[in-house]
């Protein structure tokens, strides 16, 4: 049996609490508490939005957004151009990475249709998974409304995950909604990265959460609110494209944002360096809690973006080496990945 005790992160902050082990399970946990080694104790990150198929790219994109991520760019032309092989194992790469840096759950939007799915199927096979889950969000091989092919897909996916709104002709794109709206799986999408668009519309199509929102306008981030769809930001994806989203004015609006570090291909699965960008980012606009920043990639996707996939007993808590002071502002500024002492399963009973 293995004892910590430290500050531990709960769904309403930090609070002192001492934590029992048996292999690698939790099994008492009490508030207060003196006793074992000292530790940060935090739940597991998710990575609310990546794309681990660009993994295979190795060189450093060049052009707008448009030309390295958008339909018939850079990305998709290294994507058709690599083999199975070579798709599986950078995926294979970037989830063995995922785990190492304390990920346990991740939210993959999977390019290429049905055949895409099989080199992320490779991938998962041939990883040491250790409790960790993938939440694959496919989308069609084309953009057109194929009703074999979707429902195909959303026999295998979690849910579908689609490019920009602007990238679809509106019928098509109605009728996918409808199509996964009757599946009961969710529908999320990419939205006002490089251009507004039109959220109210998109809305409409019954969506599970929205990537982005850089180029939203307070009244788009007023009708997110309205309507509780919650956002994924990704701001080291966006710095790469000169961009970054306004996390604080986001806050204003009441929006559950969470994180995710995107494209495979311009940043690492370390959810430790996306917390410390967010937290910059923000504070670009002003003060903000290190605490919120933290809960963006631990208990705020954890409240909004649950999917039938995710199961609250596969959760899991992250141990920490300890560092003194505030631990929300040590973890997203000082720790990495080197510091996780271990990951243990435990049954979050909370809601
Ligand atoms: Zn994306």
């Amino acid at each position: 049996m293995k004892r910590y005790s430290g500050p531990f992160f709960t769904d309403e902050g930090f609070i002192q609490a001492q934590i029992e082990i048996e292999e690698g399970e939790v099994k008492e946990y009490k508030e207060g508490g003196d006793g074992g080694e000292d530790a940060i104790i935090l739940p597991t990150f998710y990575n609310s939005h990546a794309h681990l198929g660009d993994s295979v790219v190795k060189e450093p994109p060049t052009g707008t957004i448009e030309e390295i991520v958008g339909p018939g760019g850079l990305k998709e032309k290294a994507l058709s151009s690599s083999t199975e092989e070579e798709k599986s194992e950078s995926i294979a790469r970037y989830l063995t990475e995922s785990i190492s840096c304390g990920v346990r759950t991740l939210f993959d939007f999977r390019e290429g249709g049905l055949e895409g799915l099989e080199p992320l199927k490779r991938a998962l096979d041939s990883v040491d998974l250790e409790g960790f889950s993938p939440v694959i969000m496919s989308r069609p091989s084309k953009k057109e409304f194929d009703a074999w092919e979707l429902n195909q897909i959303l026999s295998i996916a979690d849910g579908i995950g689609l490019s920009a709104y602007r990238d679809w002709d509106e019928a098509q794109i109605k009728k996918i909604a409808d199509s996964v709206r009757g599946s009961g799986k969710p529908l999320a999408m990419h939205c006002s990265e490089d251009v507004r668009e039109p959220v109210e519309e998109i809305t409409d199509l019954g969506i599970h959460h929205l990537v982005h929102m850089i180029e939203a306008t307070e009244e788009d981030l007023q009708i997110c609110s309205d309507e509780d769809i919650p956002i994924v930001v990704c701001p080291r994806a966006n710095m790469f494209f000169g961009k970054t989203p306004d996390i604080s004015k986001m806050l204003d609006y009441d929006l559950t944002l969470s994180l995710g570090t995107d494209n495979a291909m311009i940043s690492n699965p370390n959810l430790f360096r996306e917390l410390e960008t967010a937290y910059r980012t923000a504070r670009l606009k002003g003060e903000i809690s290190p605490e919120e920043i933290l809960n963006m990639a631990t208990w705020n996707p954890r409240r909004s973006l649950k999917t039938s996939s995710i199961k609250e007993e596969k959760d899991s808590l992250m141990i920490l080496k300890y560092r003194n002071g505030d631990p929300a502002y040590n973890v997203v500024i000082d720790s990495s990945p080197q510091d996780i002492i271990e990951v243990v399963r435990w049954k979050n009973t909370k809601e």
